[in-house]
Protein backbone atom coordinates (compact mmCIF):
# COMPACT_ATOMS: atom_id res chain seq x y z
CA UNK A 1 0.00 0.00 0.00
CA UNK A 2 1.49 3.54 -0.85
CA UNK A 3 0.21 4.39 2.77
CA UNK A 4 -2.35 4.09 5.40
CA UNK A 5 -5.53 2.20 4.07
CA UNK A 6 -6.16 1.04 1.08
CA UNK A 7 -6.78 3.64 -1.92
CA UNK A 8 -9.19 2.90 -4.81
CA UNK A 9 -9.90 4.79 -7.51
CA UNK A 10 -12.78 3.98 -10.14
CA UNK A 11 -13.43 5.39 -13.30
CA UNK A 12 -17.02 4.13 -14.53
CA UNK A 13 -20.69 4.48 -14.65
CA UNK A 14 -23.54 5.68 -12.82
CA UNK A 15 -26.54 4.04 -14.16
CA UNK A 16 -30.28 4.55 -12.70
CA UNK A 17 -32.02 1.48 -13.34
CA UNK A 18 -35.96 1.44 -13.51
CA UNK A 19 -36.88 -2.45 -13.46
CA UNK A 20 -40.94 -3.30 -14.76
CA UNK A 21 -42.08 -6.81 -13.24
CA UNK A 22 -44.68 -7.81 -16.12
CA UNK A 23 -46.14 -11.39 -16.55
CA UNK A 24 -45.04 -11.62 -20.03
CA UNK A 25 -43.34 -8.96 -22.51
CA UNK A 26 -45.65 -6.61 -24.78
CA UNK A 27 -45.66 -7.01 -28.02
CA UNK A 28 -45.75 -4.31 -30.53
CA UNK A 29 -48.32 -1.48 -30.00
CA UNK A 30 -49.31 -2.99 -26.90
CA UNK A 31 -49.51 -0.85 -23.41
CA UNK A 32 -49.37 -2.99 -20.23
CA UNK A 33 -49.25 -2.05 -16.55
CA UNK A 34 -46.43 -3.65 -14.56
CA UNK A 35 -47.24 -5.77 -11.89
CA UNK A 36 -44.82 -4.30 -9.81
CA UNK A 37 -41.77 -1.79 -10.52
CA UNK A 38 -38.61 -0.68 -8.61
CA UNK A 39 -35.62 1.96 -8.74
CA UNK A 40 -32.19 1.02 -7.79
CA UNK A 41 -28.96 3.40 -8.02
CA UNK A 42 -26.28 1.14 -10.32
CA UNK A 43 -23.64 1.30 -12.64
CA UNK A 44 -20.50 -1.26 -12.66
CA UNK A 45 -18.79 1.94 -11.42
CA UNK A 46 -21.11 2.83 -8.30
CA UNK A 47 -21.35 -0.77 -7.59
CA UNK A 48 -17.58 -1.19 -7.29
CA UNK A 49 -17.01 1.57 -6.34
CA UNK A 50 -19.73 0.84 -2.99
CA UNK A 51 -18.20 -2.76 -2.84
CA UNK A 52 -14.73 -1.52 -2.15
CA UNK A 53 -15.66 1.44 0.31
CA UNK A 54 -18.24 -1.19 2.39
CA UNK A 55 -14.78 -3.71 2.27
CA UNK A 56 -12.88 -0.34 4.25
CA UNK A 57 -10.86 0.99 1.26
CA UNK A 58 -10.87 4.75 0.81
CA UNK A 59 -12.25 5.47 -2.61
CA UNK A 60 -13.28 8.10 -5.34
CA UNK A 61 -14.71 7.97 -8.64
CA UNK A 62 -14.01 9.76 -11.53
CA UNK A 63 -17.54 10.21 -14.03
CA UNK A 64 -20.82 11.98 -14.96
CA UNK A 65 -24.09 12.70 -14.16
CA UNK A 66 -26.84 14.95 -15.39
CA UNK A 67 -28.03 18.34 -13.87
CA UNK A 68 -31.01 16.34 -13.16
CA UNK A 69 -32.94 14.21 -9.68
CA UNK A 70 -30.74 11.23 -10.50
CA UNK A 71 -27.56 13.47 -10.59
CA UNK A 72 -28.60 14.64 -7.07
CA UNK A 73 -29.36 10.96 -5.92
CA UNK A 74 -26.00 9.09 -6.90
CA UNK A 75 -24.00 12.23 -5.33
CA UNK A 76 -26.28 11.85 -1.76
CA UNK A 77 -25.44 7.91 -1.91
CA UNK A 78 -22.11 8.78 -2.81
CA UNK A 79 -21.71 11.23 0.34
CA UNK A 80 -23.85 8.64 2.43
CA UNK A 81 -21.09 5.91 1.53
CA UNK A 82 -18.32 8.50 2.31
CA UNK A 83 -16.96 8.02 -1.29
CA UNK A 84 -15.44 10.96 -2.61
CA UNK A 85 -17.12 12.76 -5.39
CA UNK A 86 -14.62 15.35 -6.16
CA UNK A 87 -14.24 14.16 -9.74
CA UNK A 88 -17.83 13.51 -10.63
CA UNK A 89 -18.51 16.32 -13.49
CA UNK A 90 -22.49 17.45 -14.24
CA UNK A 91 -22.84 17.35 -17.53
CA UNK A 92 -24.33 19.90 -18.51
CA UNK A 93 -26.30 18.90 -21.45
CA UNK A 94 -26.53 14.79 -21.30
CA UNK A 95 -28.70 13.56 -18.42
CA UNK A 96 -28.01 10.89 -16.07
CA UNK A 97 -27.82 7.42 -17.54
CA UNK A 98 -30.94 5.00 -17.39
CA UNK A 99 -31.50 1.22 -18.13
CA UNK A 100 -35.23 0.01 -18.02
CA UNK A 101 -35.28 -3.49 -17.70
CA UNK A 102 -38.59 -5.27 -18.09
CA UNK A 103 -38.33 -8.60 -16.32
CA UNK A 104 -41.08 -11.28 -17.30
CA UNK A 105 -42.88 -14.66 -14.75
CA UNK A 106 -39.67 -16.75 -16.32
CA UNK A 107 -37.32 -14.24 -15.07
CA UNK A 108 -36.37 -13.76 -18.60
CA UNK A 109 -35.63 -9.81 -19.30
CA UNK A 110 -35.45 -7.30 -21.82
CA UNK A 111 -33.70 -4.28 -21.26
CA UNK A 112 -34.06 -0.20 -22.69
CA UNK A 113 -30.32 1.29 -21.57
CA UNK A 114 -29.47 5.32 -22.37
CA UNK A 115 -26.10 5.80 -21.49
CA UNK A 116 -26.38 9.67 -21.26
CA UNK A 117 -23.57 10.88 -19.17
CA UNK A 118 -21.70 7.95 -19.07
CA UNK A 119 -20.60 8.35 -22.54
CA UNK A 120 -19.79 12.26 -22.25
CA UNK A 121 -17.02 11.29 -19.34
CA UNK A 122 -14.28 12.71 -20.97
CA UNK A 123 -10.09 12.60 -20.94
CA UNK A 124 -9.59 16.18 -19.24
CA UNK A 125 -11.95 14.36 -16.77
CA UNK A 126 -9.67 11.84 -15.94
CA UNK A 127 -6.77 14.63 -15.99
CA UNK A 128 -8.49 16.55 -13.64
CA UNK A 129 -7.89 13.59 -11.52
CA UNK A 130 -4.43 12.64 -12.05
CA UNK A 131 -3.80 13.55 -8.34
CA UNK A 132 -6.40 11.03 -6.93
CA UNK A 133 -5.48 8.30 -9.43
CA UNK A 134 -1.46 8.82 -8.79
CA UNK A 135 -2.15 8.32 -4.91
CA UNK A 136 -4.37 5.33 -5.54
CA UNK A 137 -2.90 1.64 -5.11
CA UNK A 138 -5.30 0.42 -7.58
CA UNK A 139 -7.52 1.64 -10.52
CA UNK A 140 -10.14 -0.42 -11.76
CA UNK A 141 -11.83 0.11 -14.88
CA UNK A 142 -15.03 -1.51 -16.85
CA UNK A 143 -16.05 -0.27 -20.37
CA UNK A 144 -19.75 1.52 -19.48
CA UNK A 145 -17.54 5.01 -20.32
CA UNK A 146 -15.82 5.74 -23.38
CA UNK A 147 -12.44 3.93 -24.10
CA UNK A 148 -10.58 7.04 -24.55
CA UNK A 149 -11.23 7.93 -20.79
CA UNK A 150 -10.42 4.76 -19.80
CA UNK A 151 -7.47 3.87 -21.67
CA UNK A 152 -6.28 7.33 -20.27
CA UNK A 153 -6.88 6.71 -16.67
CA UNK A 154 -4.47 3.41 -17.07
CA UNK A 155 -1.89 5.81 -18.89
CA UNK A 156 -1.71 8.06 -15.62
CA UNK A 157 -1.72 4.77 -13.42
CA UNK A 158 0.70 3.01 -14.71
CA UNK A 159 2.86 5.99 -14.65
CA UNK A 160 2.76 6.80 -10.93
CA UNK A 161 2.69 2.97 -10.08
CA UNK A 162 -1.06 2.98 -9.09
CA UNK A 163 -1.98 -1.34 -10.46
CA UNK A 164 -4.50 -0.63 -12.67
CA UNK A 165 -7.85 -3.94 -12.64
CA UNK A 166 -9.90 -4.08 -16.29
CA UNK A 167 -13.51 -5.27 -15.99
CA UNK A 168 -13.82 -5.90 -19.59
CA UNK A 169 -17.48 -5.31 -19.83
CA UNK A 170 -19.72 -5.07 -21.81
CA UNK A 171 -16.59 -6.96 -24.30
CA UNK A 172 -18.14 -5.45 -27.02
CA UNK A 173 -17.51 -1.89 -25.86
CA UNK A 174 -13.72 -1.78 -26.98
CA UNK A 175 -11.59 -4.15 -25.67
CA UNK A 176 -10.00 -3.60 -29.20
CA UNK A 177 -9.57 -0.25 -28.71
CA UNK A 178 -8.30 0.09 -25.11
CA UNK A 179 -4.69 0.01 -25.82
CA UNK A 180 -3.39 0.49 -22.79
CA UNK A 181 -1.10 -1.12 -19.89
CA UNK A 182 -3.38 -3.72 -17.35
CA UNK A 183 -2.32 -5.24 -14.23
CA UNK A 184 -5.11 -7.81 -14.16
CA UNK A 185 -7.66 -7.94 -16.39
CA UNK A 186 -11.11 -9.50 -15.15
CA UNK A 187 -13.54 -11.27 -17.38
CA UNK A 188 -16.71 -13.35 -16.86
CA UNK A 189 -16.58 -16.65 -18.28
CA UNK A 190 -18.39 -15.51 -21.28
CA UNK A 191 -16.37 -12.51 -22.10
CA UNK A 192 -13.46 -14.53 -21.58
CA UNK A 193 -14.69 -17.20 -24.60
CA UNK A 194 -16.07 -13.66 -26.35
CA UNK A 195 -12.60 -11.86 -26.15
CA UNK A 196 -10.28 -14.89 -27.24
CA UNK A 197 -13.05 -17.58 -28.89
CA UNK A 198 -11.40 -20.49 -26.64
CA UNK A 199 -13.86 -22.72 -25.28
CA UNK A 200 -12.52 -23.56 -21.69
CA UNK A 201 -11.46 -20.71 -19.00
CA UNK A 202 -8.20 -22.21 -18.56
CA UNK A 203 -7.69 -21.63 -22.90
CA UNK A 204 -9.22 -18.20 -23.03
CA UNK A 205 -6.86 -17.06 -20.11
CA UNK A 206 -3.72 -18.42 -21.53
CA UNK A 207 -4.75 -16.00 -24.64
CA UNK A 208 -5.02 -13.04 -22.49
CA UNK A 209 -1.95 -13.45 -20.10
CA UNK A 210 0.10 -11.98 -22.17
CA UNK A 211 -2.10 -8.73 -22.09
CA UNK A 212 -1.58 -8.03 -18.62
CA UNK A 213 1.09 -7.21 -16.88
CA UNK A 214 0.38 -9.70 -13.69
CA UNK A 215 -2.37 -11.86 -14.26
CA UNK A 216 -6.12 -12.93 -15.21
CA UNK A 217 -8.73 -13.77 -13.36
CA UNK A 218 -11.42 -15.21 -14.92
CA UNK A 219 -15.25 -15.40 -12.77
CA UNK A 220 -17.19 -18.44 -13.21
CA UNK A 221 -20.42 -17.71 -11.80
CA UNK A 222 -21.46 -20.56 -9.23
CA UNK A 223 -18.47 -22.68 -10.38
CA UNK A 224 -15.92 -20.12 -8.44
CA UNK A 225 -13.12 -18.49 -9.90
CA UNK A 226 -9.52 -19.11 -12.41
CA UNK A 227 -7.01 -17.58 -11.24
CA UNK A 228 -3.70 -17.75 -13.65
CA UNK A 229 -0.54 -15.68 -13.76
CA UNK A 230 2.64 -16.35 -15.26
CA UNK A 231 3.83 -19.08 -12.34
CA UNK A 232 0.31 -21.40 -11.92
CA UNK A 233 -3.15 -21.44 -13.15
CA UNK A 234 -5.54 -22.67 -10.39
CA UNK A 235 -9.46 -22.45 -10.30
CA UNK A 236 -10.66 -22.24 -6.73
CA UNK A 237 -14.42 -23.08 -5.70
CA UNK A 238 -17.61 -21.32 -5.25
CA UNK A 239 -19.08 -21.13 -1.91
CA UNK A 240 -22.72 -22.99 -1.30
CA UNK A 241 -25.18 -19.88 -0.37
CA UNK A 242 -28.88 -19.52 -0.77
CA UNK A 243 -29.63 -17.89 -4.13
CA UNK A 244 -31.85 -15.13 -3.58
CA UNK A 245 -30.44 -12.78 -6.66
CA UNK A 246 -26.91 -12.73 -8.57
CA UNK A 247 -27.18 -9.47 -9.22
CA UNK A 248 -24.09 -7.59 -8.24
CA UNK A 249 -22.18 -10.39 -7.71
CA UNK A 250 -19.81 -9.71 -10.21
CA UNK A 251 -19.25 -5.90 -9.00
CA UNK A 252 -18.50 -7.51 -5.33
CA UNK A 253 -16.14 -10.27 -6.69
CA UNK A 254 -14.19 -7.70 -8.13
CA UNK A 255 -14.18 -4.98 -5.51
CA UNK A 256 -12.98 -7.41 -2.98
CA UNK A 257 -10.42 -8.98 -5.33
CA UNK A 258 -9.28 -4.87 -6.13
CA UNK A 259 -9.46 -4.65 -2.19
CA UNK A 260 -7.03 -7.33 -1.45
CA UNK A 261 -4.99 -6.58 -4.18
CA UNK A 262 -4.36 -2.68 -2.91
CA UNK A 263 -3.52 -4.48 0.58
CA UNK A 264 -0.78 -6.60 -0.77
CA UNK A 265 -2.46 -10.00 -0.17
CA UNK A 266 -1.03 -12.74 -2.75
CA UNK A 267 -3.21 -13.31 -5.86
CA UNK A 268 -4.77 -16.83 -4.59
CA UNK A 269 -5.47 -15.15 -0.76
CA UNK A 270 -7.68 -12.02 -2.94
CA UNK A 271 -9.24 -14.54 -5.29
CA UNK A 272 -10.61 -16.46 -1.94
CA UNK A 273 -11.74 -13.36 -0.65
CA UNK A 274 -13.70 -12.29 -3.74
CA UNK A 275 -15.32 -15.44 -3.67
CA UNK A 276 -16.71 -15.11 -0.59
CA UNK A 277 -18.18 -11.21 -1.75
CA UNK A 278 -19.78 -12.87 -4.69
CA UNK A 279 -20.98 -15.43 -3.06
CA UNK A 280 -22.69 -12.96 0.25
CA UNK A 281 -23.55 -10.48 -3.12
CA UNK A 282 -26.10 -13.47 -4.23
CA UNK A 283 -27.91 -13.69 -0.90
CA UNK A 284 -29.42 -10.17 -1.02
CA UNK A 285 -31.53 -8.78 -3.58
CA UNK A 286 -30.41 -6.01 -6.25
CA UNK A 287 -26.74 -5.06 -7.05
CA UNK A 288 -25.62 -1.94 -4.72
CA UNK A 289 -27.51 -3.36 -1.97
CA UNK A 290 -26.08 -6.57 -1.95
CA UNK A 291 -21.96 -5.24 -1.64
CA UNK A 292 -21.03 -7.21 1.53
CA UNK A 293 -18.89 -4.79 4.37
CA UNK A 294 -15.54 -6.18 5.50
CA UNK A 295 -16.81 -7.35 8.65
CA UNK A 296 -19.62 -9.53 6.78
CA UNK A 297 -17.29 -11.45 4.74
CA UNK A 298 -14.83 -12.03 7.42
CA UNK A 299 -17.28 -13.68 9.39
CA UNK A 300 -18.80 -15.52 6.53
CA UNK A 301 -14.85 -17.00 5.63
CA UNK A 302 -14.20 -17.88 9.46
CA UNK A 303 -17.43 -19.70 9.80
CA UNK A 304 -17.04 -21.65 6.21
CA UNK A 305 -12.80 -22.75 7.53
CA UNK A 306 -14.55 -24.24 10.67
CA UNK A 307 -14.31 -28.25 9.88
P1 LIG B 1 -20.61 -11.64 -13.54
O1 LIG B 1 -21.78 -11.03 -12.85
O2 LIG B 1 -19.53 -10.68 -13.85
O3 LIG B 1 -21.00 -12.53 -14.70
P2 LIG B 1 -20.16 -14.14 -12.11
O4 LIG B 1 -21.53 -14.63 -12.44
O5 LIG B 1 -19.00 -14.90 -12.66
O6 LIG B 1 -19.95 -12.59 -12.43
O7 LIG B 1 -20.06 -14.12 -10.50
C1 LIG B 1 -19.01 -13.47 -9.82
C2 LIG B 1 -18.63 -14.25 -8.62
O8 LIG B 1 -19.74 -14.32 -7.69
C3 LIG B 1 -18.24 -15.70 -8.88
O9 LIG B 1 -16.87 -15.78 -9.27
C4 LIG B 1 -18.52 -16.33 -7.53
O10 LIG B 1 -17.47 -16.04 -6.63
C5 LIG B 1 -19.77 -15.58 -7.05
N1 LIG B 1 -21.00 -16.27 -7.45
C6 LIG B 1 -21.75 -16.05 -8.56
N2 LIG B 1 -22.80 -16.89 -8.60
C7 LIG B 1 -22.71 -17.67 -7.50
C8 LIG B 1 -23.51 -18.74 -6.96
N3 LIG B 1 -24.60 -19.17 -7.58
N4 LIG B 1 -23.11 -19.30 -5.78
C9 LIG B 1 -22.00 -18.86 -5.13
N5 LIG B 1 -21.21 -17.86 -5.60
C10 LIG B 1 -21.56 -17.27 -6.77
Amino acid sequence: MKSGRPRVCVAGSFVVDLVFRVKRRPGPGETMLADGFGMFLGGKGLNQAVGARRLGADVCIVGRVGRDAFGDMFLARLTQEGIDSSYVTRDPEAGTAIASPVVDEKGQNSIIAAPRANMQVATRDVDAATDAIAAADILMLQFEIPVGASRRAAEIAHKHGTLVLLDPAPVEHGFERFDAPVDYMVPNEIEAHMLTGRLTPEEAAAVLLPETRLGVVVSLGADGALAMDRATSKRFPAHKVEVVDTTGAGDAFRAGLAMKIAEGARLDDAVRFANACGALACTVMGAEPSMPSRLTVQEFMEDRARP
